[in-house]
């Protein structure tokens, strides 16, 4: 007999789902397969889905239809971040676990919907942060709560980059800005760093003069309070060359990660402890498969996925204070976020990397 693979559906055939997603089939061949796509797109639905010969397409009409004909056991939904919660919540209702990417909705509101309609429908619900499997992260969150590091006191994290003009990530309409795309990065990597989370948060946000940030910031720069006396502090940019970093610091040591956040090419770190500096790489994987190996174990041991719809609605809760800050000038205090199991290095999964196939009618989100 066969092992019994979950069977999914890609919704929303844009840059991320064409470049990463789909390929990564072809690693998490295990216990996942691609049975199903939806797109609003007719010349993606065909080409798409002969090359990686994908039996059932549908257009967003037919998104119900999808979820009921019994071709599908799960969705990955790669869509605008305004959409992630209409077409989560329809899924979960239709009995169909899902797998969403991130930042998990717009709204905490949002985010409260999705967790209970996976409640109702009995469903698993992810988010899909990727790095919770990837061995250059989880290996420095090893470090930093072995002690090696002394008291781990501060994080401080960059993550910029240049935006293409007119991505959906600069429309507020489709949930944009640099807090939902990419400070989300740092924010999930502080808590998962420190294995807590803020108390109380400020920031200031700036929007200049370029036409691209005519509806969202272009940098946010923020300060979280967090437990036993510790700060974390980052940089999220949609106007500056790329960057992707972070430093833990603590009494004896520092560990740096740079690049830290990229899913192409290698990761490295750099330890330095009591005057000695050692520097590792880890090479590029693919860092998509893990999610799907992962995340289809979860639904055929019937285990509760970290991370979890209530690690999704912490990162969101998170930047909807940073976002009320900068509309206040003031600190936000932020009431008990919700309890979470923070990753481990036992959540590692190594495949190797993609090779870029060819792209459909998509642009990159960067210029
Ligand atoms: P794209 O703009 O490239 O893709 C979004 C796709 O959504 C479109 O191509 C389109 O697919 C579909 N869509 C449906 N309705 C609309 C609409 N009204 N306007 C625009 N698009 C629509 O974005 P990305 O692929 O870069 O991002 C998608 C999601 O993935 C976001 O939530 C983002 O945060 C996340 N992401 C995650 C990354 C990670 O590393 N985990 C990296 C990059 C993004 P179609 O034409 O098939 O209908």
């Amino acid at each position: 007999m066969p092992a019994r693979k979950i069977r999914y559906a890609v919704v929303g055939l844009g840059h991320i789902a064409q470049v990463a997603v789909l390929p990564a089939f072809a690693h998490a061949a295990r216990n996942s397969d691609v049975t199903a796509l939806v797109s609003g797109n007719a010349a993606k639905l065909t080409e798409v889905s002969k090359r990686y010969r994908i039996p059932h397409t549908y257009s967003y009409r037919d998104y119900d239809r999808c979820l009921q004909e019994g071709h599908v056991d799960a969705v990955y939904i790669a869509l605008p971040n305004s959409m992630h919660c209409e077409y989560a919540v329809r899924a979960a209702r239709a009995g169909i676990h899902v797998l969403c990417e991130k930042p998990m909705a717009v709204t905490t509101e949002e985010c409260e919907r999705m967790i209970q309609a996976a409640r109702q429908g009995r469903v698993k619900l992810m988010i899909a942060y990727r790095l919770h499997f990837e061995q250059a992260n989880m290996s420095a969150v090893d470090l930093a709560r072995s002690g090696r590091l002394g008291s781990v006191r501060f994080f401080n994290s960059v993550f910029t980059m240049q935006v293409r003009p007119g991505d959906i990530r600069v429309k507020r309409k489709y949930g944009g800005g640099s807090l939902y795309d990419i400070g989300v990065y740092c924010i999930n990597a502080a808590r998962y760093m420190f294995g807590e989370d803020p108390l109380e948060v400020s920031a200031f946000a700036v929007s200049g003069t370029d036409r691209r940030f005519k509806e969202v910031d272009e940098m946010t720069g923020a300060l979280l309070r967090f437990p036993q006396d510790r700060l974390a502090t980052f940089l999220c940019s949609f106007g500056a060359t790329d960057v992707s970093a972070y430093e833990v610091v603590g009494t004896k040591g520092r560990l740096r990660v740079e690049p830290a956040y990229e899913y192409v090419g290698e990761l490295k770190q750099q330890i330095t402890i009591a005057g000695k500096t050692r520097e590792r790489s880890f090479p590029g994987r693919d860092q998509f498969a893990p999610e799907l190996i992962y995340f289809s174990d979860c639904v055929l041991k019937n285990r509760v996925p970290e991370p979890s719809g209530e690690e999704g609605l912490n990162d969101v809760r998170i930047i909807e204070a940073l976002y009320e800050s900068v509309e206040t000038s003031r600190p936000v205090v932020l009431k008990k976020l919700r309890p979470t199991r923070p990753p481990t290095r036992k959540q590692i999964i190594t495949r190797p990397p993609v090779k870029k196939p060819k792209l459909v009618q998509v642009k990159s989100p960067s210029l």
